[in-house]
């Protein structure tokens, strides 16, 4: 192998990758299916549930009170 040098921006690279995973931040999209408990349908993550999604359980107010 030629270049030593390159060998280190590689590890360097997984040093990164690890540093992501354990990140908590998780994006609307990856959090984004829940199974409603009235109809039991799933459904998706909207921006009105963005502060209560952790709480949401039913796919819309309908659904909520019909229980
Ligand atoms: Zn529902």
């Amino acid at each position: 192998m030629p270049s030593r040098h390159s060998l280190h921006p590689v590890a360097n690279n997984g040093d990164k990758r690890q540093a992501h995973k354990t990140s908590r931040y998780v994006p609307p999209s990856l959090r984004a299916e829940k199974m409603c408990k009235s109809c039991g349908r799933p459904f998706s993550w909207r921006r009105r549930w963005a502060k209560v999604w952790d709480e949401v359980k039913y796919c819309s107010d309908a659904c909520r009170s019909a229980r």
